[in-house]
């Protein structure tokens, strides 16, 4: 089922779910599956344009992944460590507007605490919380 940040704007919903959506479908095909619990996919869509940030604890992992979402079209950039990627992919774009993850448990109480403190209010963040998603 479709989940949200407490404060997402309604109007925002059915993007949010459009770009769930396409988050896991990179996540399924791009990601394997032993990897899957440590990868987070982040998408927004700018000017038309998907942007990506792959999250993985092992920065050369992360890379590995961006690169061949990259080669299927997608502005993809890798992070690691403590820069989860939908905190990164907000920070790299001022002019996100939604954002849909692959996490099914949501962005981490850090991400969430930070997205309950920018100066605009953001919190169009999304996922699905259905457990098919990790084999
Ligand atoms: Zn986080």
């Amino acid at each position: 089922m479709l989940d949200w940040l407490p404060g997402a704007d309604p109007a925002t919903r059915a993007d949010g779910e459009r770009l769930v959506r396409r988050a896991l479908e990179l996540f399924e095909n791009y990601v394997t599956v032993p990897q899957r619990r440590r990868v987070t996919i982040a998408v927004c869509e700018i000017d038309g344009l998907e942007v990506a940030i792959v999250y993985h604890r092992n920065q050369k992992s992360a890379d590995r992944i961006a690169g061949k979402l990259r080669k299927a079209g997608v502005a993809a950039t890798g992070t690691s460590r403590h820069d989860h990627a939908e905190v990164v992919l907000f920070e790299n774009e001022p002019a996100v507007n939604v954002i849909g993850i692959s996490n099914i448990d949501g962005p981490c109480p850090a991400c969430e605490k930070y997205f309950g403190n920018t100066p605009a209010g953001f919190a169009n963040v999304y996922w699905d919380n259905d457990k098919w998603v990790y084999p």
